[in-house]
């Protein structure tokens, strides 16, 4: 198959299986890419986006650039961070409010930011994540369909194969991608359908299990994670609160569900680098009644304690998921990147939870979501924990252990 034919399906298994856009909708597409690396064959993928979205009966396609390279020159440069301009922001949301759908494209050097000083970093991220918010919230409830999905540029094609040559290395780097998307399937749409169908098989008979909470056991990890009544289990598609059934992510191998805020104790050892604005190892966090107590670092400590200094919730977990250490990416290796990384392990997210992993959590207003232990926050910060020596276990109300997980496999 060629590339060109590989690009077209994947472009179908995005419309199609992942945001299910639906004839008439707007869709927003918002692209983060380091422009000055993006190569034609890349950026060709947002161009056959608009043409297949088109085809699917699409009634308008609106594509935001977000150059990284110009950042990196305002956050270098610029002489305060003050000046953000929040149209881009109110136009995204004169899409969401109308119900319109939503593609987030992520195509970044995980580099090219190390250079900024911490502390401007940090205050960068206040600002934006501030300003983002209605988009934010209106992604974790599930306002509409949307989806995040990748798109190679050198700079991160070169962080994944650091011994090829660039092009060989982006050439290797969308073959990964086509790969674990399953775009070279006979049929990846049907593939897709089969493959998420499994995960909500699972999901199901989780949310039904209504564990109290969950155990983990491996090396460096001994932690206990309290799950509120009425949580649920999601994994491969959602329900948006405008009727259509999406898949968020792209890949995904995912199942998760709503960690109590005030519940979690004991220590966790991150299995995997955690890559923000620069790759954090070696992570290992204490908790007692929900709230980190003690955070260490081998490398990039600064950026944690930066993190969980955002604001009260960022101490505290958001999301709780579970991956077969099997899973096609897990195999792979990293890709430096979270929405890839999430997907090859067990992982848990420090920040603010998904109101659908909480039943009617979508009606809820914040104090209501917190007092049934579902944590909020500006950030969102997935870190794996997983790998073939975990075990997991499911504690029942009165107090009887079942085992979910056995060396990083299903045991149900
Ligand atoms: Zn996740
Ligand atoms: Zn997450």
């Amino acid at each position: 198959m060629d590339f060109n034919e590989q690009l077209v399906r994947y472009a179908d298994v995005i419309i199609q299986c992942g945001l299910n856009l639906r004839a008439g909708q707007r869709l927003w597409i918002r692209v983060d890419v380091n422009l000055p690396e993006a190569p034609p064959e890349s950026l060709r993928l947002v161009y056959t986006l608009i043409e297949r979205a088109y085809a699917h009966g699409a009634a308008n396609v609106h594509v935001q650039w977000r150059d990284q390279s110009s950042l990196l020159a305002q956050l270098l440069h610029a002489p305060a961070l003050e000046h953000f301009p929040t149209w881009e922001i109110d136009g995204a949301m004169s899409y969401i409010n109308q119900g319109d759908a939503y593609l987030s494209i992520r195509a970044t050097n995980p580099d090219l930011l190390t250079a900024v000083p911490p502390e401007r970093m940090r205050d960068y991220q206040v600002k934006i994540v501030g300003i983002s918010r209605p988009v934010n919230e209106a992604i974790s409830g599930s306002a509409i369909n949307w989806l995040v999905v990748g798109m190679p540029v050198t700079g991160w094609a070169r962080r994944v194969f650091p011994h090829l040559s660039d092009s060989d290395a982006l050439a290797a780097l969308w073959q990964a991608i086509f790969a674990v998307c399953r775009v070279n399937e006979p049929d990846p749409v049907a593939a897709w359908q089969t493959h998420v169908h499994g995960l909500m098989r699972r999901s199901a008979y989780l949310t039904a299990k209504q564990y109290s909470a969950l155990h983990y056991r491996a090396p460096g990890t001994d932690l206990r994670i309290g799950l509120p009544g009425g949580h649920i289990w999601q994994g491969g598609s959602a329900q948006a609160q405008n009727g259509i059934t999406f898949v968020p992510n792209l890949p995904t191998e995912e199942i998760f569900t709503l960690p109590h805020r005030l519940k979690v104790e004991g220590t966790v050892r991150a299995s995997m680098p955690l890559i923000t604005t620069d790759v954090i190892e070696g992570l290992q966090l204490t908790f007692k009644d929900g709230a980190v107590v003690e955070a260490h670092a081998d490398r990039n400590q600064a950026l944690v304690d930066n993190m969980l200094g955002m604001d009260e919730g960022a101490r505290r977990l958001g999301e709780v998921a579970l991956v077969a250490n099997s899973s096609p990416i897990g195999q792979f290796g990293l890709f430096y990147d979270t929405l890839y990384d999430e997907n090859a392990a067990n992982h848990l997210a420090l920040g603010r939870a998904y109101r659908l992993s909480l039943e009617g959590g979508q009606s809820l207003d914040e104090e209501a979501f917190k007092a049934e232990g579902g944590n909020t926050s500006l950030i969102h910060v997935d870190f794996m924990i997983g790998s073939d020596q975990m075990d997991v276990d499911g504690i029942l109300f009165d107090g009887t252990t079942e085992p979910v997980m056995r060396g990083g496999e299903w045991a149900f």
